[in-house]
């Protein structure tokens, strides 16, 4: 197992080298470039056929061993000629000298003022370049057909040798994410088996006396714990490899027990609860125990600790991100920090939540100063245009108006109050992937 390099700088020589760091008071573009910089790629190559490819990370650049297509090929039923034959001012009239179907090829010849009836995905008859679909042609017998004037152009309906893939070229990218086009696409190639990076193991944990595990009795003031939900069901979406080690309990030989086991098992840990300043925090006393690991008062809403850096545990070193204890801080401190450098732990590259922009339904309370993450809800307006309205209580701990979300509203640092109709940055949960 490839663990993190023991040999690059410690997190505390990379954050005294920058400019300006203040743990304390840490804008969000300047931890996120911490976290994504100081992380590495942890990398291990495995071969899988493609059906269990997809949302992996492609370990090395695809070369098309082939031309895709592999021949000049018609796009649709019609007949097939040279464009050369189209009369300028005047419908055309060819003779048809055979039929050419889908897999097969013509041994003939086409002349001038010959045609041949061809099927969708038949290979160009030697001589042909133009293809007049089968609707648009007027008198079609077994021996003659008419192309009206018009309906088509030289070069109309024939898809070209190599037009999808050439011979030679990269295909696609090391680092790219698997979607379901790749595998159709690396299918097309004839590929069926590809070398992917293993998956990445996160190990992860709620941290918490009043936390209960489903099953048990909730006992006066206790809590369930939801975290370790949240958390597994954005790890899954990531395709990590999760090592659930359950609620450990707000005191120092449960928790370095825990992070022990952790680096001797995981790339990765991911905890929840006790990075603030509460008393009975012990989790950042254990976690600076063990490691290289600095904790942060980051210039954000929800989220405002969060502890990150690496532990190492009898010579194995994985990377922490210890997150917030309240339900909504857990999923914008993971969206907004974790996955960035979950994913370029995995290899992966471009891998960036892409940002869009939406017309806000209401105005918007705003300090500048922080970066405040909202729920919303995109809706369009009649005409189409992408529109947004902030969900409910915005609470950090009210985990319905997450669930009740379809987007997180991005308030940028410097920014200010929003006014109904002003354009802001969102980030949306689903799409087509
Ligand atoms: P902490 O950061 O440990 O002080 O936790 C902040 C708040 O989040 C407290 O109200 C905790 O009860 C709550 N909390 C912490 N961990 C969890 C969890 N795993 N599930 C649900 N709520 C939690
Ligand atoms: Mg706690």
């Amino acid at each position: 197992m490839t663990h993190p390099a023991l040999t690059q700088p410690t997190l505390t020589q990379f954050v005294n080298n920058l400019a300006d760091y203040d743990p304390n008071a840490l804008p969000v573009a300047q931890a996120q470039r911490i976290v994504k910089d100081f992380v590495q790629p942890i990398l291990g190559i495995e071969t899988v056929p493609i059906w269990q490819a997809l949302d992996r990370v492609l370990a090395a650049d695809v070369i098309s061993p082939i031309s895709v297509p592999a021949h000049n090929n018609s796009a649709m039923d019609g007949f097939a000629f040279q464009g050369a034959d189209l009369a300028a001012d005047a419908g055309t009239t060819l003779a048809v000298v055979g039929t050419v179907y889908a897999g097969r090829a013509f041994d003939g010849t086409v002349a001038r003022g010959e045609c041949v009836r061809i099927m969708t995905g038949a290979v160009m008859p030697a001589g042909c370049d133009t293809v007049v679909p089968q609707e648009f042609t007027q008198d079609a017998s077994d021996t003659a057909v008419t192309v009206p004037q018009g309906v088509v152009r030289t070069g109309d309906n024939c898809r070209l040798m190599g037009e999808d893939l050439q011979e030679g070229r990269a295909a696609l990218a090391q680092g790219r994410i698997l979607r379901p086009a790749d595998l159709g696409l690396l299918a097309s190639l004839g590929i069926g088996q590809i070398m992917v990076q293993r998956r990445l193991r996160v190990a992860f944990f709620s941290t918490g006396d009043e936390l209960r595990s489903l099953g048990d009795d909730l006992d006066p003031g206790c809590i369930y714990d939801s975290n370790r939900y949240t958390v597994f069901g954005m790890l899954t979406r990531l395709g990590c490899e999760l090592i659930d080690m359950g609620v450990v309990k707000d005191d120092p030989a449960s928790l370095e027990a825990a992070l022990r086991s952790a680096c001797a098992n995981a790339d990765a840990v991911i905890t929840s609860g006790g990075v603030s300043v509460g008393a009975a925090d012990y989790t950042k006393q254990v976690m600076a125990q063990l490691g290289d690991v600095t904790f942060w008062k980051i210039g954000m809403r929800p989220g405002r600790p969060m502890a990150f850096g690496t532990i190492t545990s009898k010579g194995k070193r994985a990377y922490l991100f210890g997150l917030p204890g309240n339900p909504v801080a857990v999923m914008v401190t993971f969206y907004f920090f974790a996955r960035d450098a979950l994913m370029r732990m995995m290899g992966a590259q471009n891998a960036a939540l892409p940002v869009l922009r939406a017309a806000s339904q209401t105005d918007i309370r705003k300090k500048p100063g922080r970066t405040e993450y909202q729920r919303g809800v995109l809706s369009t307006d009649s005409g189409g245009s992408p529109l947004v309205r902030i969900t409910g209580s915005q609470g950090s701990g009210v985990l319905r108006s997450m669930s009740e979300a379809n987007c997180m509203v991005v308030l940028r640092h410097e920014q200010g109050n929003v006014q109904a109709g002003d354009l802001v940055d969102i980030v949306v949960f689903d799409g087509l992937t």
